[in-house]
């Protein structure tokens, strides 16, 4: 969150003062930095750059176009799941070549259209999808290129609603029923085995999980190659936490150096596989958006109650529901910095500070922000939710009736551009029509 500066008492994001923004744009308002998501696209790329690799950006992390253009312009490829990921990374200007589909229930429509415009892969989550998926392909005179997305079978020791590699998850092929699945592929006409891959869940923050899951997928890998059966790539998946609180989250670089030392290991050890050829895929989304998004709100009101003290602000549940969702814990900073001690037994007693619930206008009890908050508050002021790049815009809806809010990237040199604007009240019915 280097980008992010008190000068002179205000919070500024990029050298840009947020109150102006707020001014410019209205509240709520999301806020991206470019420069912050370009640098940690880059910090996987470098790792990687020794071997043959591909950067699938998650795309469900945060899919405004503007974000997809200007990783499709670094180089990145895709990682969706659904059609609608599918045309907006099109329509962002993506090649094709460079998508891979990931996803539990893609349907006939979804299939037929990756098809057409020719995915790097199918990331096969299925028997039943990957019998599907042969079908479709023979009727279109397709040759279907996948990746069967394996279930290892370990914990990732985070919040069970984004642990996805535990063998009660729905997601991914068994690991025990994984090598007569890519048996079953090889024989099917119309399909072509390209890959391996995993994905075991969302805001890790220890490296142990990723390497149990690599050994495993490796393991598999050289019995894949034992059946004769070869790949072109493997594919590890996304998941890189990021620091919310104090979380210390392993940096791209070590996580790709502990990929790198296991994939060193097992190409000595499985001299019939050729290293260079193997291309290495990962599927970040939140370690490259999270630390580089920020939600700013307005005060509307302070409400003091026997024993609490509510911060009621214009942004809800609607326009970031992590906290509601996960428990999540944000860091939300006062756009006017506090003071650094507390104005203790000054004259007037009359300090507008306390531990404040920071709680949003939707008509739910989750619709908190952040709980006991020690902010000094008017109303009016505006806080700054932090870390807010990921799955923030991407899982807002328009509950209560409330218009999505607008999304502005900041440039170099204290520029910033309107990626995407406020929602208006029409459009919130738009399609609907009375009887
Ligand atoms: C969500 C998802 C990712 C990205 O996860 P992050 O925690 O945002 O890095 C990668 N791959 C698949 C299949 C996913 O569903």
């Amino acid at each position: 969150m280097d980008f992010l500066q008190y000068k002179n008492g205000r919070l500024f994001a990029d050298d840009i003062a947020i109150a102006e923004l707020a001014k410019q744009y209205g509240t709520p308002l999301y806020l991206y930095s470019k420069n912050s998501i370009t640098q940690q696209f880059l910090a996987f790329a470098k790792a990687l750059n020794h071997r043959k690799h591909l950067i699938c950006y998650a795309v469900k992390a945060n899919s405004n176009l503007a974000i997809l253009h200007l990783l499709a312009k670094l180089g990145s490829g895709f990682d969706i799941v659904s059609q609608g990921e599918l045309e907006r990374v099109l329509v962002a200007g993506a090649d094709p070549k460079k998508v891979v589909f990931s996803g539990v229930a893609k349907s006939v429509a979804e299939i037929e259209r990756a098809l057409q415009v020719d995915i790097k892969c199918f990331n096969v989550e299925s028997e039943a999808e990957l019998e599907r998926i042969n079908q479709i392909a023979g009727r279109l005179n397709k040759i279907a290129a996948i990746s069967l997305r394996i279930n290892p079978d370990v914990d990732a020791k985070t919040h069970p609603y984004i642990s996805t590699g535990l063998r009660e998850n729905k997601f991914g092929i068994s690991y025990q029923l994984a090598e007569s699945v890519y048996q079953r592929a090889d024989r099917l006409p119309n399909i072509k085995i390209v890959g391996i891959d995993c994905h075991i869940g969302s805001q890790l923050t220890q490296l142990s999980p990723y390497m149990d899951a690599a050994d495993r997928i490796l393991a598999l890998v050289a019995k894949l190659y034992a059946d004769n059966i070869t790949i072109e790539h493997i594919d590890f998946g996304g998941g890189l936490g990021v620091c919310y609180d104090n979380e210390e989250p392993p940096t791209p670089a070590e996580l790709i150096a502990v990929l790198e030392d296991r994939l060193k290991h097992f190409f000595n050890d499985n001299p019939n596989i050729d290293g260079k050829k193997i291309e290495i895929l990962i599927e970040p989304g939140r370690s490259i958006v999270a630390n580089a998004g920020l939600l700013v709100t307005k005060v509307e009101y302070l409400k003091h109650q026997e024993d609490n003290h509510f911060a009621i602000v214009d942004a809800g549940m609607n326009d970031l529901i992590r906290p509601a969702l996960y428990q999540a814990w944000m860091r939300i900073l006062p756009e006017k910095e506090a003071e650094q001690e507390p104005a203790k037994s000054t004259a007037k007693e009359s300090t507008s500070r306390h531990l404040y619930n920071v709680v949003g206008p939707i008509c739910e009890s989750s619709d908190i922000l952040g709980e006991k908050r020690d902010l000094d508050l008017s109303e009016g002021d505006l806080l700054v939710v932090c870390s807010a790049g990921a799955y923030g815009f991407s899982m807002a809806s328009n509950y209560n009736s409330q218009p999505r809010p607008a999304e502005v990237m900041l440039l170099d040199d204290k520029k910033h551009k309107l990626i995407r604007e406020r929602e208006s009240f029409t459009q919130l019915w738009q399609g609907e029509t009375i009887l």
